[in-house]
């Protein structure tokens, strides 16, 4: 996909729930300092939801004012997140702006929807959803043929059951050659040593994570 030119980009709008600065708290970049732009709306209702507030409302920004408040804080790292940012279209330019600028840039998204058209310089975190999450009929299987070593799938797992289904996908889509897995317990649903240790009593080759902004700040929104 190539870069719009600007004024075409600046008529682009984008609704958005909150822009603001924290550290990466989940994925490859754990631990960074990192802009967060999150867009507002959401097709999905997992049970787990942390970002209910972000289903409605927001303000309407246009793609130039987006770029400058992720400018004004002044750090390298920029993940585009909701809601489910890929439900609006104008989240493709404002990917390609983001990367355009020299941003190190990261989507995470739900897996539900199309991934073909994300600028591939975008790392992409894409949900597998379990079935404790209630949305597992929504995963978008066509989306890992778009996937490359640089993305990343995340099982968010809320016990024993979604644990196996977990498995199951891996062994299934041959996962672990393909992209990067995650693996993170569901905060406050599944003791996230428990996971731990299943993962090493398989000897699962995949990433366990926390989500570090939760141990840092609660559940606190703009965190
Ligand atoms: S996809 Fe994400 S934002 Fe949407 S309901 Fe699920 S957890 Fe919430």
């Amino acid at each position: 996909m190539s870069a719009e030119p600007s004024a075409t980009r600046g008529s682009a709008k984008l609704r958005i729930t909150e822009i603001f600065l924290s550290l990466q708290g989940e994925a490859r970049d754990v631990g960074w300092p990192t802009v967060f732009v999150r867009l507002t709306g959401c097709p999905l209702r997992c049970h787990y939801c942390d970002t209910a507030y972000a289903f409605s409302g927001g303000s309407a920004m246009s793609l130039d004012e987006v770029l400058s408040k992720v400018a004004d804080y002044a750090v390298s790292h920029v993940t585009v997140t909701g809601g489910e940012p890929l439900a609006q279209r104008s989240v493709l330019p404002l990917l390609v702006a983001l990367c355009d600028a020299g941003y190190t840039v990261s989507l995470e998204t739900s897996g539900a929807l199309d991934v073909s058209a994300v600028d591939p310089r975008v790392v992409k975190v894409v949900d597998l959803k379990c079935p404790d999450s209630g949305e597992s009929g929504k995963n978008r299987l066509e989306n890992l043929q778009h996937l490359g070593t640089r993305d990343q799938i995340k099982f968010v797992i809320s016990g024993r059951k979604d644990y196996e289904w977990a498995c199951t996908q891996l062994k299934a889509f041959d996962l672990v050659t393909r992209v990067e897995v995650l693996f993170s317990p569901v905060h406050d649903q599944l003791e996230p040593t428990m996971l731990a240790e299943w993962i090493l009593e398989d000897r699962l080759p995949v990433r366990f994570q926390i989500q570090l902004h939760k141990y840092l700040w609660g559940e606190a929104a703009g965190r």
